[in-house]
């Protein structure tokens, strides 16, 4: 089977920067399509991961990207779920063992398989050990069973960081039963914060937004938040919200307080955490400030199973709950000089709210 032609955008070292790239894809097998990517997104975890900040092990060169949406144009020959010339998404995972004695997967839970692959910088065990390729590129070879059907109707524009930023958002917020007047929190205003306020507010929940960037009030405000608090100016902001939230979404990708937002749960509250900041980086809870403030649970929340995925992608759609997105095009020079100042502008907060790259021309 003949391997497939990819070109992309690729960091060398974790120093950077991006420059164009040709590489080749595993070639489509009999359960896999190929998609003709039309827009990436751009996650914080991306940039995590390019700068080795979580692993000093990373594979280069690295292609990354894991908020994908494109057009099928290869299915191989047992694919049922896609035909050529449908919309497809593809998030954090391309394949996973799928064996029905396998809790994870069978749970619906694929992204804790041992076997899960993740779209780039992982070993492909189901194809020899090669090390996966991510969106930045004009195409993707994926197993059909974790592509996403994205209707014809969706803004294709928009619907990319779905695949990310909308289902890490969205999950714990399932799992945590959020229900119309629950008085919730949303920790870190970015790319995944801004869909985590667009989704409670649409169940009608009483949202606080807190961040570091007074420049985001107004945005936050227009989304239907009840109150945005600048936490940079104030060391002792949860004081005035002690054991005031049912519900506290971390986003944050930097050291921050956790005891702060532990205190401002009340009794029996949930603080579910996505935000990963670097190993150098990481915030951590003393036991001591853990105990006295009891009964108030921490849990972490790491992207969503497929099926969950499928749901948040048809709810989002049908409810236009969509990012706001500032897209990057032009030429192959010029967007991977475009990609490489992304980085820096994501990480000082400056970009509301995620960038998405126009991989048509490609
Ligand atoms: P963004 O950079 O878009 O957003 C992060 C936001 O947090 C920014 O608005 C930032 O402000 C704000 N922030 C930084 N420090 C603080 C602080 N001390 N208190 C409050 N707010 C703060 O990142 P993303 O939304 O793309 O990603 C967020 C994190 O989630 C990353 O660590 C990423 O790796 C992780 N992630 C985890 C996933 C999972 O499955 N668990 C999946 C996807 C992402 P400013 O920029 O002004 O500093
Ligand atoms: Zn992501
Ligand atoms: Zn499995």
């Amino acid at each position: 089977m003949e391997k497939i032609k990819s070109k992309g955008y690729a960091m060398f070292s974790k120093e950077g920067p991006f420059k164009p790239y040709e590489f080749e894809r595993h070639a489509v097998g009999d359960n896999d399509i190929l998609i003709k990517i039309m827009y990436a997104g751009i996650c914080h975890s991306d940039i995590h991961q390019a700068r080795s900040e979580w692993n000093e092990k990373e594979h280069y060169p690295m292609v990354p990207g894991h908020e994908i949406v494109g057009q099928v144009t290869q299915i191989g020959r047992n694919v049922t779920k896609f035909k050529v010339g449908d919309y497809a998404g593809v998030g954090c995972m391309v394949n996973a063992c799928k064996d029905p004695n396998c809790d994870t997967c069978h749970g619906n839970r694929e992204q804790e398989c041992p076997d899960a692959v993740f779209t780039y910088a992982s070993h492909d065990k189901f194809h020899g050990g090669e090390i996966t390729q991510g969106g930045y590129s004009n195409n993707i070879v994926i197993s059909e069973d974790f592509a996403i059907q994205v209707p014809k109707t969706a803004d294709m524009e928009k619907v990319a960081p779905l695949l990310c930023a909308g289902i890490t958002t969205y999950s714990p917020i399932q799992f945590s039963r959020i229900r119309e007047g629950d008085k919730v929190a949303v920790a870190g205003f970015g790319g995944l914060g801004h869909m985590a306020v667009q989704y409670l507010v649409k169940l009608g929940a009483d949202v606080s937004v807190f961040d570091v960037s007074e420049e985001k009030r107004e945005a936050a405000m227009k989304m239907g938040a009840r109150e945005f608090v600048d936490v940079s100016k104030d060391t002792e902001f949860f004081k005035k919200h002690l054991n005031k939230f049912h519900f506290i979404l971390s986003t944050i990708p930097a050291k921050y307080d956790m005891s702060a937002y532990l205190r401002m749960l009340e009794f029996g509250g949930e603080f579910a955490i996505v935000g990963l900041p670097a190993t150098q980086n990481l915030p951590s809870i003393s036991l001591h400030s853990f105990v006295f403030t009891p009964n108030r649970k921490i849990y972490g929340s790491m992207i969503g199973g497929i099926k969950e995925t499928q749901e948040m992608l048809d709810y989002s759609v049908k409810n236009k709950i969509y990012p706001q997105v500032k897209i990057i095009k032009g030429a192959p020079d010029e967007v991977a000089k475009q990609i490489t100042e992304a980085y820096n502008t994501i990480v000082d907060g400056k970009v509301q709210f995620r960038f998405v790259i126009d991989m048509r021309d490609l």
